[in-house]
């Protein structure tokens, strides 16, 4: 542990890791129903960015199941940088979504942009998303923390690791501690990619934070050929998991489809994690090894 991060996290008291829990190999879990983020499981949630249709969406979460995903993503409500872009089908997203948790047993994570939204997507979600544009939207983040469901928590596209841990502290300060954190790219000045993936992000929150970090590489990448890499990254560097985007047809997509991957790219992608998880399964154990030696 840098000796320089504890006076600067500490103060985060719900969500940082406390001078009692250092000595733990592992952090916080957050339980959706049979899945848990922050075990020892690698757990992904795919779909595509935005629920186009019920076709669109029932075939994505066949296909992505039968990849091994465990949880369906996709947008109802979509945070659009312009006004005249795909803002999502609304409650009618919403119920597809159900349709699709009934049909493949995925669990839902989709996004509420705002307070007023978030009773209504807490009854079809089993976690609530907060996008990058509203890391740091106070009453929204207030509303989240009676919801009932657990938070994945984005990181703002120019947020600082500790201004994120803020906007955690917030939502378990209201009453809810289930957040699981992701990191999906800041800006900076390199063009090749949409955002840089600060994969500093995943090491740096899992050792001065108990809760749970997933990796978002699709928007972080912005091209799908790119996706795959920064996956693996993850999976090595000790992520809880991923969120990527997989469309039917990506040419076609209403939004983000040069960022998502076809069905069978998905299916390779998650194929060619096997070694690097086995990486992350040894690494892990040998963390409890240390731990319990060390006790
Ligand atoms: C998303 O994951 O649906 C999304 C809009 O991503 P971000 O908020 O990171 O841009
Ligand atoms: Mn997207």
């Amino acid at each position: 542990m840098n000796p320089s991060w504890n006076g600067q996290f500490s103060r985060f008291d719900l969500v940082a890791r406390s001078a009692a829990k250092t000595s733990e190999s592992y952090g916080s879990v957050v339980r959706v129903g049979d899945i848990e983020i922050g075990g020892d499981d690698f757990i992904v949630m795919a779909g595509p960015c935005a629920v186009e249709s019920e076709d669109q969406l029932l075939r994505t979460a066949e296909a992505v199941a039968r990849a091994g995903a465990r949880i369906l993503r996709g947008g109802a409500y979509k945070p659009r940088s312009s006004p005249y872009a795909f803002q999502g089908l609304g409650v009618e997203g919403l119920e597809i979504l159900r349709k699709a948790r009934q049909a493949t047993g995925l669990a839902i994570v989709t996004e509420a942009l705002s307070e007023e939204d978030v009773e209504l997507v807490a009854e079809y979600a089993d976690i609530m998303q907060v996008g990058t544009r509203s890391m740091e939207n106070y009453s929204l983040l207030e509303a989240l923390g009676s919801c009932g469901r657990p938070v994945l928590l984005k990181r703002g596209m120019t947020a600082t690791l500790e201004e994120l841990l803020c906007s955690a502290q917030i939502v378990a300060a209201s009453g809810n501690p289930e957040i699981i954190l992701c990191e999906r790219g800041i800006r900076t000045f390199e063009t090749s990619t949409r955002y840089t993936l600060d994969i500093a992000a995943v090491p740096v929150l899992k050792t001065v934070s108990h809760l749970p970090v997933i990796v978002d590489p699709s928007h972080a990448a912005g091209v799908r050929c790119l996706v795959p890499a920064l996956a693996r990254a993850a999976a090595v560097v000790g992520a809880d998991g991923l969120l990527v985007e997989v469309h039917p047809h990506p040419e076609q997509a209403l939004s983000d489809g040069e960022q998502s991957l076809s069905f069978g790219e998905f299916r390779d992608m998650m194929d060619e994690l096997d070694p690097y998880l086995a990486v992350r399964r040894g690494a892990r154990q040998l963390r409890q090894v240390l731990a319990v030696g060390g006790t």
